[in-house]
């Protein structure tokens, strides 16, 4: 009898990729994969052990399919992805229910057929691993040293997903801009972002994530500049501002090299958004320092900013530094921060107002269609919600006139072509 399985996918679009690739190993072997846990017999969890609130969201769901399983309603659980590669002999001891955890090591190379994502946008997974040794991540620990993807392979994967129709491709890893360093393979990620342009030439937009700042060299720079088809965003975690606390989160990078590189990128790169990531609250971080990174951002104005509270992660260096933060200030800090941010993005979309901004629809809810701009990634930016006469499809790419504007979202209406 096929086995009909479930599967939870967890944390960020890496995690996703994993999922789809165990997903597609499963169909080859004639399973079926559900979207709804009750009619399943198994369920697979890709789990997520990036921080404190990543992992309890994991053990809950683990939870929740401990108690189907009890009440015979499914027969296997089984366990992928972070949170099981970290822990899992205490996993298992816990929790005897679990029937398996699988490792990730052979899910990499394959090119998948079944995709998790919406049809009309796809992640590309390039390479696996870390080089870098942030001293409050615990990533390399779990994902091991940096690892690119041979050149052909991906490729291979960006042509069957050319085929399939998709029109935005998001290229991801824990950083995409080591690309190419460990293998003596021909070319950077310049080269194969060129290279992926060429072979899957009906995709329209390529979208770049996890762009380490210490890495953004000038010939990715210009390529983003010159081709039209490269979503005119850098994703650029900065983590901090401060140089003090950047050396004791070893980001090997200084706040004058971070300033001086995005002034140089929109000046070299006009319309671009810049999203960046910072982490409140990292041991030993002064009022002080905070306010510089307050000001940092109220200076520079991210068009886009996701922020943290610092996890105390065991296994990494910050782990065990002197000064913790107490909790209640971490989280006071990230909601002033946030409060800040708020008031930058209401601005920046203010200042759209009756601007023509190039969207691609995604769905049609209600009367409008949700789309996302250039500067919005998949399921952590904003939204354009559209009005129009005429009938559009996900993937459409379409001229709006701005006419609404709100913190995070904005409203438009569909030029007509
Ligand atoms: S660059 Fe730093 S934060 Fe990002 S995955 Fe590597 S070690 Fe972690």
């Amino acid at each position: 009898m096929t086995s009909k399985i479930s599967l939870v996918s967890l944390g960020c679009p890496r995690n996703l990729t994993d999922s789809q690739a165990i997903a597609e190993r499963l169909k080859l072997k004639g399973a079926k994969i559900t979207e709804d846990s009750q009619e399943a017999d198994t369920i697979i969890i890709n789990t997520c052990a990036f921080i404190k609130e990543a992992k309890e969201e994991s053990i809950d769901f683990i939870l929740d399919a401990v108690e189907l399983k009890k009440e015979g309603r499914i027969k296997k659980i089984i366990l992928a992805g972070c949170l099981a590669q970290r822990y899992p002999e205490e996993i298992l001891k816990e929790f005897k229910e679990i029937d398996a955890i699988v490792g990730r090591q052979e899910l990499t190379d394959s090119v998948n057929n079944l995709s998790l994502t919406p049809k009309h946008y796809s992640y590309l997974k390039i390479c696996e691993g870390c080089f870098n040794e942030c001293s409050f991540c615990v990533i390399p620990k779990i994902k091991g040293k940096f690892k690119s993807r041979s050149v052909g392979s991906v490729l291979e994967e960006a042509r069957l997903l050319d085929k399939r129709g998709i029109s935005e491709l998001n290229i991801i890893g824990q950083d995409i801009t080591c690309f190419g360093l460990d293998s003596a393979a021909k070319g950077r990620l310049s080269y194969l972002i060129s290279r992926i342009l060429e072979e899957a030439e009906n995709i329209k937009w390529v979208r770049l994530l996890y762009l380490n700042p210490l890495r953004l060299d000038n010939d990715l720079i210009e390529l983003i500049w010159e081709n039209e088809r490269i979503c005119k965003y850098i994703d650029l975690p900065i983590q901090h501002i401060n140089d003090r606390i950047l050396k004791l989160m070893n980001r090997q990078i200084t706040k004058s090299k971070i300033h001086s590189l995005i002034k140089r990128l929109r000046k070299e790169i006009p319309e671009v958004a810049i999203r960046t990531s910072v982490i409140t609250g990292f041991p030993s971080e002064t009022e002080s320092e905070f306010k510089e990174l307050i000001d940092f951002i109220t200076e520079v104005k991210f068009d886009r900013l996701g922020a943290f509270v610092y996890s105390r992660e065991e296994g990494t260096a910050a782990y065990d530094f002197p000064n913790q933060v107490p909790e209640s200030v971490k989280r006071k800090r990230f909601s002033i921060l946030m409060q800040k941010q708020q008031e930058i993005a209401k601005d920046y979309n203010a200042s759209l107002l009756g601007k023509t901004k190039e969207v691609m629809i995604e769905e049609y809810n209600d009367g409008v269609y949700a789309a996302r701009s250039q500067a919005d990634a998949p399921e952590v930016d904003g939204c354009v919600f559209v009005k129009s006469k005429e009938k559009l499809f996900a993937g459409d790419i379409v001229k709006v006139k701005i006419t609404q504007t709100y913190e995070y979202d904005l409203v438009g209406e569909k030029i007509p072509s």
